[in-house]
């Protein structure tokens, strides 16, 4: 009996406890669309880690700030005390971010004229509920492109921000009529859709390569 080559054992093998190659994956767990963000990864063969303090965010290499509500996930990351230490770490690129619809808006350019703060890690200011009452919550049609590949996605809108003035040097990733609905600038990927209530799983393993 030969035992196999070692190559085939090793291969396609989920990275063990959120481990390599892409490091340790955390959600931010304190509010808001966890849950399918995890079973996203999973499916990606990653195991994440849920993150609801200073030491499990400590141990992250990246991070999902899931959809839910801008302003409540604003409070709960200072009375945790967490707000520091990821926009330090956001800015000094040792954490990779992916923020979806309520994390996109924390990420984005800080401003005094609506609530919550900011963090201030992306180059572009983020208006919320920007689709009116029509509009309000909604699925359709997106472009993809640049990193992303040609294949349309599908977006699900809830209550979904608007991107507006991105900065120089913000890569477009998705766009819905012309308009930026996903890019990335630097270790950070923001959407103002819920790409983890769909089956394409683009972004996440985008996110996981940063
Ligand atoms: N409207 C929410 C906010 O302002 C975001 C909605 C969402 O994350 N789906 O925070």
């Amino acid at each position: 009996m030969t035992s196999p080559p070692e190559e085939s054992n090793s291969s396609a093998q989920p990275p063990a406890g959120g481990g390599a190659p892409g490091g340790v994956v955390g959600v931010l767990a304190l509010q808001g669309a966890v849950a399918p963000h995890l079973a996203a990864l999973a499916e990606l063969g990653v195991d994440p880690v849920e993150v609801r303090t200073t030491e499990a965010l400590a141990a992250v290499d990246r991070l999902v700030i899931p959809g839910g509500e801008s302003t409540t996930l604003d409070h709960l990351l200072r009375t945790e005390g967490l707000r520091e230490p990821l926009r330090q770490r956001a800015l000094d690129r040792s954490l990779a971010l992916f923020g979806t619809c309520a994390g996109a808006i924390l990420l984005g350019r800080d401003r005094e004229d609506e609530r919550p703060r900011r963090l201030g890690v992306v180059d572009v200011t983020v208006d919320r509920n920007a689709y009116g009452r029509q509009m309000d919550s909604f699925i359709g049609p997106i472009e993809a492109e640049g990193a992303l590949g040609a294949e349309p996605l599908e977006g699900v809108f809830i209550r979904a921000p608007r991107f507006r003035d991105a900065g120089e040097g913000i890569e477009v990733l998705a766009r819905r009529g012309g308009e930026a609905v996903a890019l990335r600038q630097a270790r950070t990927i923001l959407c103002t859709f819920h790409p983890e209530l769909s089956s394409d799983r683009r972004l996440h393993r985008l996110f996981l390569d940063l």
